[in-house]
């Protein structure tokens, strides 16, 4: 029996930020079957923020019937009608942006004037980019005789189980409602233990224009609720983005039941930087790389700096003060440029990176370090922008994804040496080159592992490029036409003799 949202224990609401009333089942907010609740903490403060229910298996069963029950009548929507519904979605998310910045700023830590906001406005963007392609699910004829009429259809694969992290909650997870819906598929989405509340927000948005079930939305931790989303039997497709280790997990499962899966997954991306770029461009271009705004929670930063020894210490000068210039702050707060790490446990992991970078003697620290223990950067969990230089690509710290705001530079004479440092990973999701030679920049490009490989610039996704990686980060693209097409619709070839 499910627990009812009126049974959540009230939380005091942070203003202007939004406040759950449960999970999204059958177009319901219910609580856990098992009445069983989880507190969402504030990492700025170190406080509870909101209790959410705990799904367990039983709520993911009643999610999954509810996205059957619903998949008959949606799929059969003409797609035009499904885009129409997300367009709308996209101009409710656009009236409330500034709620669903601060609900997203409130829970993950990330600044609201750098991050969160931006987050917030792209996922409206994202909704109305999908919507918008509902007029390309369309199938191909086959000439194949007068007699014959043989053509292709684009169908939905059924109920899709999605699980995302926390880093950048509501964007990640409008990567997999708006293309899978518009596709006409219904979908079970399990939001990150972290991060529930933006994603929560953006379901609410959506159930005021899609019908009861098609779209069910779990609060719950991922070694039983996520766990029990990806075995389920009648989980049709799965699309996970999220660590690559949990990603081998879910392709496991996958391939028990032989259904097919996207993978969106770590990181340990390159910038190689050439002695003829432009020093101040790319110094700037290097911190917007690294999402240092971001504590550098993110699968795309650009945490390996491999820099020309020409220009290797006068670049770090100027990184240095660039860097440290930037406000670390209350993620609400407009002046703070960067917020907080996520939780205790990927705090204790960054510290860690930290210290063993600290006592390395062939490593330099050249900026930041520890956090402070005092003050009042030591209530939340703000870490430092970290700098260590004079190791080689084979040191744990430029091996292994951090996620935390800690850069290794390291130093190259050879542009072959430096190609060959880059693709020494078993990650390939971002790069970056900085030249002012476009045809090094563009060679460059073309020789690194990579699945996105930005010249001169370091920014973020937009609606339309194709993203996903290569190697260990994973299987299938997002954000573009085959992020909806090859992900979330199958072909079926049908095939008419006419002669009779
Ligand atoms: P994570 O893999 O620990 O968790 C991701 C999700 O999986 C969470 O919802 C979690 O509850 C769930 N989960 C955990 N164990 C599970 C299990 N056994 N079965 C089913 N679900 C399970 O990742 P995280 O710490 O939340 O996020 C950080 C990671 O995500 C980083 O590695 C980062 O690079 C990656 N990421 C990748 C992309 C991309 O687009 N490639 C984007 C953002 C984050």
């Amino acid at each position: 029996m499910s627990t009812t949202a009126t049974q959540l224990k009230p939380q005091p609401a942070v203003p202007g930020t939004y406040s759950p009333k449960g999970m999204l089942i059958d177009g319901k907010w219910v609580g856990s079957a098992s009445g069983e609740r989880f507190t969402v903490e504030n990492p700025a403060k170190r406080t509870g923020i909101a209790e959410v229910p705990r799904a367990g298996v039983t709520d993911v069963d009643a999610a999954v019937a509810a996205a059957e029950k619903a998949l008959p009548a949606w799929r059969n929507v003409v797609p035009r009608e499904r885009g129409k519904l997300l367009l709308k979605i996209a101009e409710a998310i656009e009236a409330r942006v500034e709620e669903l910045a601060r609900t997203i700023a409130l829970e993950t830590g990330n600044a609201l004037r750098t991050q969160a906001r931006g987050e917030a406005k792209l996922t409206a963007d994202i909704f109305r980019y999908f919507g918008g392609l509902a007029s390309e699910l369309k199938g191909e004829t086959v000439p194949l005789g007068e007699h014959v009429l043989s053509y292709t259809r684009r169908e939905p694969i059924g109920i899709v189980g999605a699980i995302i992290p926390w880093n950048a909650p509501v964007m990640l997870g409008a990567l997999k409602i708006a293309p899978a819906l518009c596709a006409g598929n219904v979908m079970v989405m399990k939001a990150a233990e972290d991060a529930p509340l933006g994603v929560l927000m953006m379901a609410d948005i959506c159930q005021e224009f899609v019908p009861a079930g098609v779209l069910n939305v779990l609060t719950g931790y991922g070694a039983d609720c996520g766990a029990a989303l990806a075995n389920h039997p009648k989980i049709r497709k799965l699309s996970f983005t999220g660590s690559t280790e949990v990603g081998k997990v879910i392709m496991r499962a996958a391939a028990e039941r032989i259904v097919p899966v996207s993978l969106e997954l770590g990181g340990k991306s390159p910038s190689i930087v050439y002695p003829d770029a432009d020093e101040d461009w790319t110094v700037d271009g290097i911190i917007a790389a690294m999402r240092f705004t971001r504590q550098s929670q993110s699968c795309t930063a650009g945490s390996r700096l491999f820099l020309h020894e020409d220009i290797f210490d006068s670049f770090l000068k100027k990184l240095e003060k660039k860097t440290t210039a930037l406000k670390i702050g209350d993620p609400l707060d407009e002046a703070s440029d960067i917020g907080t790490i996520i939780n205790n446990k990927q705090f204790t992991k960054v510290c860690k990176y930290v210290q063993d970078g600290m006592e390395r003697a062939d490593a330099k620290l050249v900026f930041g370090g520890l956090p402070p223990k005092t003050g009042p950067l030591s209530e939340g969990y703000f870490a430092v922008p970290t700098v260590f230089a004079d190791r080689s690509n084979d040191w744990r710290l430029a091996r292994e994804e951090i996620f935390g705001p800690v850069l290794v530079a390291i130093r190259w004479s050879d542009e072959a040496e430096a190609i060959r440092m880059a693709n020494d990973s078993h990650y390939g999701l971002a790069a970056y080159v900085w030249t002012h030679d476009i045809g090094k920049g563009l060679r460059a490009a073309h020789a690194i592992e990579s699945g996105w490989v930005q010249v001169n610039q370091g920014g973020g996704q937009t609606p339309g490029m194709s993203y996903g990686g290569f190697k260990q980060s994973g299987i299938g693209r997002e954000f573009s036409l085959e992020g909806m097409l090859d992900s979330f619709t199958q072909r079926k070839s049908v095939t008419v003799n006419l002669a009779v």
